[in-house]
């Protein structure tokens, strides 16, 4: 019997072929040039060209939201949207500590500060019970405004993330948000065409929203989106993201500062020409779930994450969960993956952790440390099978 990080790379070989694999490598096999060809022949190339409103128009058709910015990436896209439900200086949002620094930097540019939430092994995502029993805890609500009773700050929003692609349980999130009254900003980033029960990711909350960075599912090479069913909130978040210009001919006035964030035009092409693929790079994805499932049920120890009940991931990152006794063999399994030319990674370091977020509020972050601890991402893009 060969070790348990041999039987992995095995595993990983099998499905994802020679190597080497990348963790999560971009598909150009559409419109791309001739889009952006058009761009170059045409002069428009940067932030005003049909291409952007094309591709806010697909977004919002695709997604089902009402309204779709399209900004220059996804931590400016949450920036914005914090902004636009009210964050303000010296409050709190609550935010999983297990995510990507992207969705945790842009409460920090509001002056805000992050108060960090237990996540559940079942989703990975916030744990809609642990949140709301430790709110019931801390939380005092006077005439809709949150309060934090050990810090006495104003809790301004709740921040939650779907880890990988897997849709959280946002009815139970959103019960609890409004018990407590706190607008829901839903980090999507990683969760274009994922639905929870037949609706798409980033709808469910006040806004939500999107990430087309170069390792995403669909990339513009840096891009992002805001999406929101609320006509006033769009209105705010497209005029804080182009400079907060007050519309006219000729006249440059500014009503407040604003910030410029509009998605260039030739972004926005490619855009158009990776939306037109999404449902293709999805049903390879989901394949690519069903190989490694098959793969991976021969090795005891682990399984392969898969998406929660009644939901439908896009899978972003395949992943496994490593069974507790096995969590100290992860760094052996990642080295031997990556030996033999597998770009595996860990989940990233928990938020709570970084030295400049050492200090911010947090609920006991048992499950997450737990998380943390047994999780191994694996090449993933929709380039592996076709
Ligand atoms: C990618 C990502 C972001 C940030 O997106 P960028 O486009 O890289 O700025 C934010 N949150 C999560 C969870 C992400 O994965």
């Amino acid at each position: 019997m060969t070790n348990l990080a041999d039987q992995i790379v095995a595993a990983v070989r099998h499905v994802a072929g020679p190597a080497p694999a990348a963790l999560h490598e971009p598909v150009f096999a559409g419109h791309e040039i001739k889009y952006l060809s058009e761009c170059i022949e045409t002069g428009w190339v940067s932030s005003v060209g049909r291409f952007v409103d094309r591709f806010e128009q697909q977004l919002a058709e695709y997604t089902g939201a009402r309204h779709a910015i399209a900004v220059v990436n996804g931590t400016a896209a949450l920036h914005a949207a914090l902004l636009a439900v009210g964050v303000e200086a010296g409050s709190e949002v609550l935010v999983p500590a297990l995510t990507f620094i992207g969705t945790v930097n842009p409460i920090v540019y509001c002056g805000a500060r992050p108060h960090f939430i237990e996540s559940s092994c079942d989703t990975l995502g916030v744990d809609p019970d642990a949140l709301g029993r430790y709110l019931a805890d801390i939380a005092v609500v006077s005439d809709g405004v949150c309060r934090n009773r050990l810090t006495g700050a104003r809790m301004s929003a709740l921040l939650p993330v779907h880890i990988f692609g897997h849709p959280i349980d946002m009815d139970a999130l959103n019960e609890v948000a409004a018990r407590f009254s706190l607008p829901v900003v839903e980090d999507a980033a990683e969760a274009i065409g994922s639905y929870d029960r037949g609706r798409h990711a980033g709808t469910l909350g006040a806004v939500g929203t999107l990430s087309f960075n170069g390792n995403k599912t669909i990339t513009t090479g840096g891009g992002g989106a805001i999406l929101t069913n609320d006509a006033t909130l769009a209105g705010r978040i497209k005029h804080l993201s182009t400079t907060a210009r007050v519309p006219h001919r000729w006249q440059f006035l500014h009503d407040m500062v604003g910030y410029n964030y509009r998605l260039p035009n030739i972004n926005a092409a490619l855009g158009c020409a990776q939306l037109e693929q999404l449902d293709g790079f999805i049903a390879c994805k989901r394949r690519l779930t069903d190989l490694y499932t098959a793969s991976f049920e021969k090795i005891p120890g682990l399984k392969l994450i898969r998406e929660p009940k009644g939901t439908k991931s896009n899978y972003w990152l395949q992943s496994i969960m490593l069974d507790q006794q096995n969590a100290t063999e992860r760094d052996a399994i990642l080295e031997a993956l990556n030996d033999a030319g597998y770009a595996a990674r860990p989940v990233w370091r928990l938020m709570s952790t970084m030295p400049m977020f050492e200090g911010c509020p947090r609920m006991p972050l048992t499950v997450t440390e737990d998380i943390e601890r047994r999780v191994i991402s694996l090449p993933s893009g929709a380039g592996l099978i076709s």
